[in-house]
């Protein structure tokens, strides 16, 4: 993935932005066979800066693409999740089979929100491994609550799930999904 970090901004987050990505990138390589490298003239890379929010484009979109860290991401497990959109994860909770893994708490999310719950149709995503509660492309169980409950509860009730901000590498699903990708 041919990459530039813009950290002129960035001012007090500067000391942690560059190093955490870093980290992060070498984080995947080696785990997967993603290799990161700086844009010399390519035509096609993620521009990654310290936007607001934290978002990404799903796989390569073709020319600058912007893959935001904002505050609250700059920590190695965000910058991974966001890192594995660009590569060209969905999140974990929107995957077509999560109805059975999943209850989502329509009535305790954000309603502005709902599209971060909808469901990837399986001609657009069909991802290798089996849905995993551990994904680094997981939301937190109470991600855009409105009033403080779940908004996702694992219908296995011993399972807890951790948002990506708390890991520090990609689970073994994640990395299984990554390196069964056709890259073209
Ligand atoms: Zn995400």
């Amino acid at each position: 993935m041919i990459y530039i970090v813009n950290d002129d901004d960035t001012n007090i987050c500067k000391a942690r932005f560059r190093p955490t990505i870093e980290q992060a990138m070498r984080r995947i390589e080696s785990q997967t066979c993603i290799r990161f490298r700086e844009q010399q003239n390519e035509r096609d890379y993620v521009l990654i800066y310290n936007g607001k929010g934290c978002h990404s484009k799903v796989g390569r979109s073709g020319g600058r693409q912007l893959l935001s860290l904002g505050y609250g991401c700059h920590d190695v497990g965000s910058t991974l999740h966001e890192l594995c959109h660009a590569i060209g994860l969905y999140h974990e909770h929107m995957r077509y089979d999560r109805d059975q893994y999943l209850n989502i708490e329509w009535e305790n999310i954000q309603p502005s929100m709902y599209e971060q719950f909808q469901k990837v149709p399986i001609s657009q995503y069909r991802p290798a491994a089996k849905f995993d509660y551990n994904s680094i492309m997981i939301y937190g169980s109470k991600a855009f609550s409105r009033n403080g409950r779940n908004t996702m509860t694992p219908r296995n009730r011993e399972t807890k799930i951790i948002e990506s901000h708390f890991k520090q590498s990609l689970a073994r699903s994640d990395v299984i999904n990554i390196n069964t990708f056709q890259f073209g």
